[in-house]
Formats: C-alpha cells, sequence, structure tokens
C-alpha cells in the first residue's frame, strides 16, 4: 500500500503551461477524487502519475519513493480508463491474464489470481467470454478486474463510468468504493461531474485551469469553498 505525493510538478506541452506546480498529498489507503471542468488537466496530472505523460518539473512520489525515473510498469499502479481498452480478440480470462504474463507470473498463481479477481468482481462465469459478448457494465467489471488481479498499491481512473447509461452509472460507483474500501488500495479517481465526486471522494481535490483550488472532504468544499471557482463548481448556494 502506498500514498502518493506531488511536488510542484509541472507540465507543458511546447510552450503551453498545462499543469502549473500541483502540490497534492495523497494518504494510504484514501479515496482521493480529482474533479475539475473539461480541459483543466485532469488527465494529464493522472497520466504523468502512470508516468505515462513526462513531467516538466516538481516530483512525483509513490509510497515513499520518488518514480520520476520510473517507467509505468514497475510504478506499482493500475490505470481504468473510461473506453474499456479490453483487447476485443481475447476472453476476458486472456484479458486478465495479460498484465500478469507481462510480469511472468508463474501459471498456478495467475490462475489463482485471476479466479480471486473474477470472484470479487462476479464475472467468473464469464471468463470464456469475448468483450463483444458482454454488456456495458460487465465490460467495465473485466477493466476493474484487469486492474485489482495484479494488486497494485495504487488505482488511477480516468472517468471510466462516463461511457455508461446514467443508472449503471450509479451502481458503478457504489461497486468501485465498495472494491477500494474491500481491498484498501489508495485510489485517485479522475471526474468531471461533481456528484460523482461528491458522491465518491472521502476527499476532492478541485483542479481549475491547472491549478489546484482546495483539497477537502466534500462538506468541506461545499460549507467552506475557499474560492468563487470552487463555490459556483460544487454547487453550494452563494
Ligand atoms: P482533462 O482531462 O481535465 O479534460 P487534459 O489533461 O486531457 O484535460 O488536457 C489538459 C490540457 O492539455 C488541454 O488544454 C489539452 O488540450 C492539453 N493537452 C493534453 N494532451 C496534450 C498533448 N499531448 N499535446 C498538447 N496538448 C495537450
Ligand atoms: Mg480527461
Amino acid at each position: 500500500m502506498a500514498g502518493v505525493v506531488l511536488r510542484e510538478v509541472a507540465k507543458r506541452f511546447g510552450d503551453v503551461r498545462v499543469i502549473e506546480k500541483l502540490d497534492l498529498d495523497v494518504r494510504d489507503h484514501e479515496f482521493m477524487v480529482l474533479v475539475g471542468p473539461s480541459g483543466c488537466g485532469k488527465s494529464t496530472a493522472l497520466r504523468m502519475i502512470a508516468g505515462l505523460e513526462e513531467i516538466t518539473g516538481g516530483t512525483i512520489s509513490i509510497g515513499n519513493r520518488v518514480v520520476n525515473d520510473v517507467p509505468p510498469k514497475d510504478r506499482d499502479i493500475a490505470m481504468v480508463f473510461q473506453s474499456y481498452a479490453l483487447y476485443p480478440h481475447m476472453t476476458v480470462r486472456e484479458n486478465l491474464e495479460f498484465g500478469l504474463k507481462i510480469r511472468k507470473t508463474a501459471r498456478p498463481e495467475m490462475e489463482r489470481l485471476v479466479g480471486e479477481a473474477a470472484q470479487i468482481l462476479g464475472i467468473d462465469k464469464l471468463l470464456d467470454r469475448k468483450p463483444k459478448e458482454l454488456s456495458g457494465g460487465q465490460r467495465q467489471r473485466v477493466a476493474l478486474g484487469r486492474a485489482i488481479v495484479r494488486k497494485p498499491a495504487v488505482f488511477l481512473f480516468d472517468e471510466p463510468l462516463s461511457n455508461l447509461d446514467a443508472k449503471l452509472r450509479v451502481q458503478m460507483r457504489a461497486e468501485i468504493k465498495k472494491l477500494q474500501a474491500r481491498l484498501g488500495t489508495t485510489a485517485i479517481y479522475v471526474t468531471h461531474d461533481q456528484i460523482e465526486a461528491m458522491t465518491m471522494g472521502n476527499r476532492i481535490a478541485v483542479l481549475n485551469e491547472g491549478r489546484l483550488q482546495q483539497v477537502g472532504a466534500p462538506l468541506e468544499l461545499y460549507e467552506r469553498p475557499a474560492n468563487l471557482f470552487v463555490a459556483a463548481f460544487i454547487g453550494s448556494p452563494p
């Protein structure tokens, strides 16, 4: 298990500054939501934590280890995207095994881990199916299965529910929360949806135009917004 610490993290694309001096402390076991309007830099921040995007300043630590120069596969994280990113030609089982094979996990251990993850997510009857034979909710569970099967220290979610219909989205929010609580894995969850942020976060970090506006518990942001942006965005009365 591990917390995640960002210190003065910055990102430029060419001359465009997308993230400026981002400081964030995500505690061990915490469910941190990173919320903000479209284009404010949420995905970029998450991708930097994952190591999929180089940082142009500052340091990122995962579990007391500075990971600036650590490749994504060695960061002990798992990422879940909105476009499930399942391999269409592979079965559910093969999709779940994929990340373990890369790590050269031995076959018996792999079968044990896949069985355990499938059971936790209620997809153990679907292991021989292909993604196209699954509903949206089932695919999302497989994507979650792929994240938990490796037992990472940190989950990174990038708007994982935005392709689902409203009813399923509400159900999956609860499932993700339950899963995270059960496993105790530190989670950073990106969304542009204020309601999703308020219902899921232990704490919420509000980002606007690449700058952190406020970090706090949902009620704290609602009752004591640090500025007008947070007040308007979180929706507390003026
Ligand atoms: P969010 O996830 O909050 O919607 P992003 O992190 O995707 O925002 O993008 C933040 C800003 O960075 C946007 O203005 C976007 O156009 C820009 N951006 C993202 N990726 C790149 C890239 N590879 N090259 C140039 N600009 C980018
Ligand atoms: Mg995004």
